[in-house]
């Protein structure tokens, strides 16, 4: 089988919000025709974010993660291909809590770090459930605090991935003109030699686009930032979904490489066709 590209991010049961177990993730991309992809489960966040754990695992739960991922590598066809990773809140109200989460998380051998920013002041703007509190806000004004937020994230030093760049489109909430932040996030990331994932999540959505959208993916390539794949699976179906579409979105873009971020630190190149 000619496998191609890599899935680098992907959950399972322990967030409380996705469908299966390490083992059946870690199945389903063995038998998927992917190379191979990054478990990337959301860290522990305080109680108070996350009281009855429905978006994180339990903060106890870290070390039994790893271990699962490391026996199963161990096991497993894809080897190395199987990456250890987990996805990290930017807490603007506590960027420290956040520093040392991402700290614990190294420490316990999470190779990868992702870095999303789902919250602003406490709102978790993208979740279904609290959709409505969009019709209170200025959608101009969501997309400025969110875009300086996701720069400060950004320049952090605590990630290796951003996550689903252009979160706030998710519901459709449109400015009237993105590009300014396109332009102002591409160059903190540019300057940060961080990657970026273009994610086919934003495709499930009523967004119905990529993460990032295409002109902000042109602005990214602008300023030499590299990226990765990423489904954002909460079911084995989801692994590696629509995936030629981001390869076709990352080649229209005249990018014909994809980044799969190793366990060793280095980055493997799958040639793009
Ligand atoms: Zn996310
Ligand atoms: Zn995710």
């Amino acid at each position: 089988m000619n496998r191609r590209f890599a899935d680098c991010h992907m959950h399972t049961v322990l967030c409380g919000h996705a469908e299966h177990s390490i083992e059946e993730m870690v199945a389903a991309l063995e038998a998927s025709t992917l190379v191979g992809g990054v478990i990337t489960e959301h860290l522990p966040l305080p109680d108070e974010v996350d009281s009855d754990r429905v978006v994180s695992m339990y903060p106890g739960e870290l070390p039994s993660y790893v271990g699962a991922l490391q026996i199963l590598r161990e096991r497993s066809v894809l080897g190395a291909d199987l990456v250890i990773g987990a996805e990290a809140d930017w807490l603007d109200t506590d960027p420290a809590w956040t520093a040392d989460s991402v700290a614990a998380a190294r420490g316990a051998g999470v190779e990868v770090v992702l870095g999303s920013v789902h919250m602003l002041d406490g709102w978790a703007f993208d979740d279904p459930e609290r959709v409505q509190v969009w019709d209170t806000k200025d959608v101009e004004e969501v997309w400025e605090q969110y875009f300086s937020v996701w720069c400060a994230a950004a320049s952090s030093g605590l990630f290796d991935v951003m996550s689903h760049p252009d979160l706030p489109k998710k519901f459709g909430h449109r400015p009237r003109d993105p590009r300014p932040y396109y332009e102002q996030a591409a160059k903190v990331a540019g300057e940060a030699g961080l990657l970026c994932e273009v994610s086919t999540a934003g495709l499930r959505r009523p967004c119905a686009e990529l993460y990032p959208a295409p002109a902000f993916i042109a602005e990214l390539v602008r300023r030499g930032v590299d990226f990765t794949l990423a489904s954002d699976a909460h079911s084995k179906a989801e692994i590696g979904h629509r995936f030629a579409d981001a390869a076709a979105a990352l080649l229209a873009a005249g990018v014909t490489r994809q980044a799969f971020p190793k366990g060793d630190g280095f980055i493997d190149w799958l040639k793009l066709e």
